[in-house]
C-alpha cells in the first residue's frame, strides 16, 4: 500500500476510534441536545459565527467520516439556525462532508473494488456511465438508501467529483429543508402538548410522505422526458394489447381477462409460438421416439435376446406433428376466446406509446389505443454469416420440422442446449452426425464432469463431437458438401448432407416499431428492460425470449405474471421480477437439469461453497432399470445447509430437481430434504441420498469418538472416565468423518 494511503487510513481509523472510545455519539442524540438546547441558545446568541462554524466542522467531520448523527445534526441545524440560514449550513455542510466520505472510498478502495468486484460492478458502471448524474440525483431525492451508503459506494463508480459534488447538492436540497423545518418544529416544545401541536404534526407528516412523493417526482420527470413527443389518446380501447402468442404472450394475456382487463392478443404466425411449433413439444416429441431406438438398441440389457426396429424417418415426423396438432388446442385461438381474450391474427406494430396497429392476413389493418403494451415477440435462430452457409440452405431449429427424409450424414453447429439434443435424437435414427463447437466442452454452461458424461454418451450412440472446432466456411464441390473446420490452426473438410445450425437465437426487435420509439435494447440485442419489465416506456413491457435473460418457457410464462401484473396494477404496486432459483434442464441422454449456481460459477464469482455429490450409480431404482449412471451434485453454503445450487445429471433429472427449486425458493435446507420421506424404489431418493452425504460430512470423528466410548460405557466395556475423557476431543476435533470437497 501506498504510504499516503497508509497515512489516510491510520487517519480515519483514528478518528473513528476516538469517536467510539470517547462515546461522542451521545453529542448526538435528541436527549443530549433537549438537555442542552437552553445553553446552546444562549451560545447561539452570544457567538452566532463562531456557532455556525463549529457547528459546519462537525456536520463534516461526521458526514465525512460516514459516523452516524447526521439527520439529528439537521434537526438539531434546524432548531438553532432557523429555516433559511440552517438549510445554506446544512446544505453545504452535508454536501462537503459527503465529498470528502466519497473521495476517501474513491482513493482507498475504489481499484481494489474494481479488480475484485468489477464483474459485479459493470451493470452499476454502466449505469453511471450512461446516466450517472440522473441516476444520482434520484438516489439523491428518494432516501431510500442511507445518505452514507450513496457517498461510499459513489466513489468506487466512474462518476466524476464535481458532478458528484454539484447533483449532490441539489438532490438532497428537497430532504435538507424537510428535516430542517422538521427541527424548527421541534424547537418549539416546551411542554408534552407541543408534540401535538399543527406545526409539529404537519413536519412529522412531511417526513413521512417525502419519500413517496420524491419518488413520484422522480417517475413523472423521467416519464415527461420519454413521452415529450408524443399526444397521449383521452381514452382506451384495451387495457393491454400483447403482441406475440407464445408462452410469454398467451400467459401475459391470461392472466389480463382473468381479472377483467379488456386484453387483445396479436399473433402473426402461429398461436403457441416456437414452444408448441418449433420448440420444447417437437423437440421432445423426437426425442422420445429416437430414445425408444436407443432402447432397442440395449435390449440385450434388459434380458431381451432379439429386439429390432423398423422405422419410417416420415412416420417419425409425422408422430411429431401430430403431438403438436394434440397439444395445439391448449394454445387456440378458440380456448383463448373462451377465456375472454380478444385474439387478432396479424402483425402487430406499435405506432406510439399507446397505439398498435394491426395488418390482418386479408389486408384489412385495425388500430387499438391501449394504457399497456406487452411485448412478447420471442427470438428467432440465429445463422453466423459463414461464407457458403447461406448457400446451402443450412436447417434450424424453425424447418427441421419439415424434413421427412433422415440425413444421411448432419453436422450440427453449436453444442449448446438445442443443438446437443438434436444431435442425439438424429445420430439415435441412425445419421452420421458430427456436432461442432467452438468452445473447449459441449454444454459449457454446465460443470466440465457434466459435458464429459453427456459427450461419452454422445460418443457412444456414434456421434463425433468437435470441441474447440471453428467453423470457417461451407464449400460446394461435386456437388458435395463440406464444412471447413479449424482446430489449433489446422484446417480440416466434414463431408455433410444436411447442416443444422444451432448457435444461438436472437430477440426479435427489429420491423415492428420498437425503432422508432426509441425503445433501447441491450448489448446481447434484446428489449431493454428495468427489474418492473418495464421499458423505455414505462407503460410498455416486455417479457419471455424478446427480453431475456433466459430463454426458456417456463422463464417465459414466469416473467408474464410480472409484465401482466405490473402493466395492470403498477399504479398502485409494482413487483420486481425475481430471478432467483430459475432451473432448466436439456433433454439429452443423460438428462442434465439444474437450478441455481453450479461449481463452476460459484468458483468464478468467489463464492465460498460446499461441493456435496451422490453418484447414481449407486441408487436402487435406477441399477433396476438399467439406467444406474450420473449423479446430484449440491452447492451447499458452508457452515448451514442452504442449498445454494444444484444438478442433476441422470434419468428424469429435469423431474427430479424440482426438489431442490421448490427448496430453494421457500428457503428449506439439505436437513429437511432428509427428513422427507421418499417413496422406495424411485430415482427421487437421488436427492435425499445427496442430502445425506451432506449430513455425513457435518459429523466429526469427535462426536464420532464421543459415542464409541459412551456406548462402551453402556455395555460395561469402560468406565465413565473414558466417556469424559473423549469431551474435550468432542469439543476440539471437528475434522470431518467423510469430507466433501469445500472451496
Ligand atoms: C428446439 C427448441 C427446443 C426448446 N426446448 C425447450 C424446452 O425443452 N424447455 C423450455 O423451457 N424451453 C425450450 N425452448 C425455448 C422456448 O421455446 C422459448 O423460450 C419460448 O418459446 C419463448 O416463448 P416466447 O413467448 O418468449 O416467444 P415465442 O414462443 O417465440 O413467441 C413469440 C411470438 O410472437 C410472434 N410475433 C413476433 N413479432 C410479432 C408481431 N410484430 N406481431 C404479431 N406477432 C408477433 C411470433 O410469431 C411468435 O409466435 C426450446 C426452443 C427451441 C428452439
Amino acid at each position: 500500500m501506498r504510504k499516503s494511503r497508509v497515512f489516510v487510513v491510520v487517519l480515519i481509523a483514528a478518528l473513528v476510534a476516538a469517536y467510539f472510545a470517547f462515546d461522542l455519539g451521545r453529542f448526538l442524540s435528541i436527549d443530549y441536545f433537549r438537555g442542552q438546547q437552553g445553553a446552546i441558545e444562549a451560545f447561539f446568541r452570544d457567538h452566532p459565527f463562531e456557532s455556525a462554524a463549529i457547528y459546519f466542522a462537525v456536520y463534516v467531520a461526521v458526514t465525512g467520516l460516514s459516523l452516524p448523527g447526521a439527520a439529528i445534526l439537521t434537526l438539531a441545524g434546524g432548531a438553532i439556525f432557523g429555516l433559511l440560514s440552517g438549510v445554506v449550513i446544512v446544505s453545504f455542510a452535508s454536501t462537503i462532508g459527503a465529498t470528502l466520505a466519497f473521495l476517501v472510498s474513491r482513493f482507498l478502495l475504489r481499484d481494489w473494488v474494481q479488480s475484485r468486484f468489477g464483474d459485479k460492478l459493470k451493470p452499476i458502471n454502466a449505469g453511471i456511465a450512461k446516466e450517472g448524474a440522473s441516476y444520482l440525483f434520484a438516489l439523491r431525492l428518494v432516501p431510500a438508501f442511507p445518505f452514507f451508503v450513496i457517498n461510499l459506494v459513489m466513489g468506487l463508480t466512474p462518476i466524476r467529483a464535481r458532478t458528484f459534488y454539484w447533483v449532490s447538492q441539489v438532490g438532497m436540497l428537497a430532504g435538507t429543508v424537510v428535516y430542517v423545518y422538521a427541527g424548527t418544529q421541534l424547537a418549539k416544545i416546551t411542554s408534552l402538548k407541543g408534540i401535538l401541536s399543527p406545526g409539529l404534526l404537519g413536519a412529522f407528516v412531511l417526513l413521512g410522505i417525502f419519500p413517496f412523493v420524491a419518488k413520484r417526482i422522480v417517475q413523472a420527470v423521467k416519464a415527461r422526458r420519454v413521452y415529450a413527443k408524443w399526444t397521449k389518446p383521452a381514452r382506451f380501447d384495451r387495457n393491454v394489447v400483447v403482441i406475440g402468442a407464445g408462452s410469454a404472450g398467451l400467459v401475459t394475456s391470461y392472466i389480463a381477462a382473468a381479472v377483467k382487463a379488456k386484453v387483445t392478443l396479436v399473433e402473426r404466425h402461429l398461436m403457441g409460438g416456437d414452444c408448441l411449433n418449433t420448440g420444447c413439444v417437437p423437440s421432445k416429441a423426437l426425442i422420445r421416439s429416437a430414445k425408444f431406438l436407443s432402447h432397442v438398441r440395449r435390449s440385450k440389457e434388459f434380458g431381451i435376446r432379439g429386439a429390432t426396429a423398423d422405422f419410417d424417418f416420415a412416420e417419425v415426423m409425422q408422430r411429431v406433428q401430430a403431438i403438436v396438432r394434440r397439444i395445439e388446442p391448449h394454445d387456440s385461438v378458440e380456448r383463448y376466446t373462451g377465456l375472454g381474450v380478444d385474439v387478432v391474427i396479424g402483425e402487430a406494430r406499435i405506432t406510439d406509446p399507446w397505439t398498435v396497429e394491426i395488418s390482418k392476413a386479408d389486408g384489412t389493418k385495425a388500430r387499438l389505443t391501449t394504457k399497456n403494451i406487452v411485448i412478447a415477440a420471442g427470438a428467432r435462430p440465429f445463422v453466423p454469416p459463414i461464407p457458403g452457409l447461406a448457400e446451402v440452405a443450412p436447417l434450424t431449429s424453425d424447418n427441421v420440422w419439415d424434413l421427412r427424409v433422415l440425413p444421411r450424414r448432419l453436422v450440427v453447429l453449436g453444442g449448446g442446449p438445442i443443438g446437443s439434443e438434436l444431435t442425439q435424437a438424429f445420430a439415435r435414427f441412425g445419421s452420421k452426425v458430427t456436432q461442432v463447437e467452438m468452445l473447449p466442452r459441449i454444454m459449457i454452461r454446465e460443470d466440465p464432469e457434466v459435458s464429459a458424461l453427456v459427450k461419452r454418451s454422445f460418443e457412444a450412440d456414434g456421434v463425433e463431437v468437435l470441441v474447440n472446432h471453428k467453423a470457417k466456411q461451407v464449400l460446394v464441390e461435386g456437388g458435395e458438401k463440406f464444412l471447413v473446420v479449424e482446430c489449433e490452426s489446422v484446417e480440416k473438410r466434414i463431408a455433410f448432407d444436411e447442416i443444422l445450425v444451432a448457435v444461438g437465437r436472437v430477440a426479435n426487435t427489429a420491423g415492428y416499431g420498437l425503432e422508432e420509439l426509441g425503445i433501447a435494447v441491450t448489448k446481447t440485442r434484446t428489449v431493454e428492460v428495468n427489474e418492473f419489465l418495464e421499458t423505455t416506456y414505462p407503460n410498455i413491457f416486455a417479457c419471455g425470449d424478446v427480453a431475456g435473460p433466459y430463454q426458456f418457457t417456463h422463464t417465459a410464462a414466469h416473467m408474464a405474471w410480472y409484465a401482466s401484473v405490473n402493466a395492470l396494477f403498477g399504479r398502485f404496486r409494482r413487483f420486481r421480477v425475481d430471478y432467483s432459483a430459475i432451473p432448466w434442464a436439456t433433454f439429452t441422454e443423460p438428462e442434465v437439469a439444474r437450478v441455481g449456481l453450479n461449481e463452476q460459477e460459484a468458483l468464478e464469482k468467489g463464492i465460498a461453497h460446499q461441493v456435496v455429490t451422490y453418484g447414481i450409480d449407486d441408487l436402487d431404482r435406477a441399477i433396476a432399470d438399467g439406467e444406474a449412471h450420473g449423479f446430484v451434485k449440491v452447492i451447499v453454503k458452508p457452515g448451514s445447509d442452504a442449498i445454494l445450487g444444484a444438478t442433476i445429471v441422470g434419468e428424469h433429472a429435469g423431474d427430479l430437481i424440482t426438489e431442490f427449486i421448490a427448496a430453494m425458493r421457500h428457503g428449506i435446507g439439505l436437513n429437511r430434504v432428509l427428513g422427507t420421506i421418499h417413496i422406495y424404489p424411485t430415482l427421487a431418493e437421488a436427492n435425499k441420498y445427496a442430502a445425506g452425504v451432506w449430513k455425513r460430512s457435518t459429523v466429526t470423528r469427535g462426536q464420532m469418538d464421543f459415542l464409541g466410548a459412551f456406548h462402551a460405557w453402556t455395555r460395561g466395556e469402560g468406565g465413565l472416565a473414558g466417556v469424559l475423557g473423549r469431551v474435550s476431543s468432542l469439543l476440539t476435533d471437528k475434522r470431518p468423518v467423510e469430507p466433501t470437497s469445500a472451496h
